[in-house]
């Protein structure tokens, strides 16, 4: 299984790190040296932008967490990075609650699954 975060979009909430029952993400800070060191594309990778759809959507959101903070203050914060992808089992929690709708996995039969936000 391959997994990855497009960063761009990602919020920082930590819904994915902490449904995931295997433990694929990890949360980094935004501004680390190991915030691209997973299996994403080029395009997917963080380069200091957060998209603007999803930044106009979250950004003045008061769910009892930040957005787009730079570091994880141990609850949210930072931005998700899919260190184990090969570990997961497509049980599919974090894809109904990704606030950016930015999870990616593609499967071994060839079938991609992108998260959305329920
Ligand atoms: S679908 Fe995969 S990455 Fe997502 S929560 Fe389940 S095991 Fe973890
Ligand atoms: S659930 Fe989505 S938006 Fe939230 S930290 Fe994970 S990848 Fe980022």
């Amino acid at each position: 299984m391959q997994v990855y975060v497009e960063k761009q979009k990602c919020t920082g909430c930590s819904h994915c790190h902490d449904v995931c029952p295997v433990g694929v993400f990890e949360m980094k800070n935004r501004d680390g040296n190991d915030v691209n060191t997973d299996s994403a594309p080029a395009d997917a990778q963080w380069n200091g932008t957060v998209d603007k759809t999803v930044k106009d959507k979250w950004s003045g959101k008061d769910d009892g967490h930040n957005h787009f903070a730079n570091s994880n203050d141990g609850k949210t914060g930072g931005i998700s990075v899919a260190v184990n992808g090969p570990s997961c089992i497509l049980c599919q929690a974090c894809l109904v609650q990704c606030e950016g709708e930015c999870i990616v996995i593609n499967d071994e039969a060839g079938s991609t699954y992108h998260s959305v936000y329920e």
